[in-house]
């Protein structure tokens, strides 16, 4: 592995200041998690890393709004979206996705900001935060501007940041009131997803409305699929509704093969499980609206 420099801005405007110089050839540095794994392969080799450990003093707060919707400071961590009872609260969904998502070490130093910028497409929380219509707020020097989730991700670790731009917060809308995320592995729970299914939705009656629906790791970024939502839109939710969802989601799909299984074998997961991340969504429903 060789060298670098490590710097260690006090500041966000440091930071970005550092970010922009000319010349500047680094990148910044939040848990490292990713960071280290890719220096320690060979595959990113940088002169110098800008720390952003000591940003967290003034911007790693979890704000929660009377009508629901979160804002997430870019640099707390995985781990205290975990243990944060408000967030859970109003955001139960994500409860039951870092159970499973990489181990407590990762989650523990990970921060979002980082987390999302890393961009591979076997992440767990994209396609959830895409189906949420959750965004990111970046900076730089050159002002503010804000990514819906669902279009951060241009390919493979391929994102819509420029380099001098840092994220430095996530808003979360409120949670409608059935929200669901599938992880599929092959090897462990907490292994990288095979294939993730996401979907958000309100449920009036037993008729599914504003149905949002993504998946992620057989595709090279999160990816909506809009003709399956067309089709569950103000329909009532029944066995064969789930069937035929996941009939029209496979032929949809552009699935990609990879380790982790042939395109066949993630079409078969498809089929197999997209009817239970709606029946999830239904039986785990706010209870306030859960149905009858
Ligand atoms: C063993 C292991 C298992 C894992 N399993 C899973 C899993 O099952 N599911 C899952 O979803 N993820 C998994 N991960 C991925 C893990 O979640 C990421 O490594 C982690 O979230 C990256 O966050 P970080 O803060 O460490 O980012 P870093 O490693 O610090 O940075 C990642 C990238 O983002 C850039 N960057 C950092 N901060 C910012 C910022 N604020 N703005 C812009 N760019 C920035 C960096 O330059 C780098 O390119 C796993 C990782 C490991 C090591």
């Amino acid at each position: 592995m060789s060298s670098f420099e490590l710097l260690q801005p006090a500041s966000l405007d440091e930071a970005l200041q550092m970010l922009s110089a000319p010349g500047f050839a680094g990148r910044p540095a939040s848990g490292s998690t990713a960071l280290s794994l890719m220096r320690r392969a060979g595959i990113l080799n940088v002169d110098s890393l800008v720390s952003l450990e000591g940003l967290r003093q003034s911007l790693a707060q979890i704000r929660l709004s009377p009508e629901g919707e979160a804002q997430i400071d870019g640099f707390v961590t995985l781990g205290e979206m975990e243990h944060h009872a408000g967030l859970l609260a109003s955001h139960p969904v994500l409860a039951r996705v870092f159970t499973t998502l990489a181990n407590p070490r990762v989650r523990n130093v990970a921060m979002i900001g980082g987390y999302l910028s890393h961009g591979d497409p076997h992440m767990d929380l994209p396609p959830l935060l895409s189906a949420l219509d959750a965004r990111v707020t970046v900076r730089s020097l050159r002002g503010s501007r804000d990514i819906p989730v669902e279009q951060l991700y241009r390919g493979y670790y391929e994102t819509a940041l420029q380099a001098d731009e840092l994220i430095v917060g996530l808003v979360l809308p409120a949670q409608p009131t059935c929200a669901s995320y599938k992880k599929i592995t092959t090897r462990a729970r907490h292994d990288w997803p095979t294939l993730g299914i996401a979907a958000a939705f309100e449920a009036a009656g037993s008729r599914l409305d504003r149905v949002r629906l993504f998946i992620g790791a057989a595709t090279d970024r999160p990816t909506r699929l809009a003709r399956t939502e067309a089709l569950l839109a103000g329909q009532a939710w029944s066995a064969e509704l789930g069937r035929r969802a996941a009939d029209t989601a496979v032929s949809e799909a552009q699935l990609i093969p990879d380790s982790h299984g042939s395109t066949e074998y993630k079409q078969a997961l498809l089929r197999a499980f997209l009817p239970d991340v709606f029946e999830e969504a239904l039986q785990t429903a706010k209870p306030a609206t859960r149905l009858a």
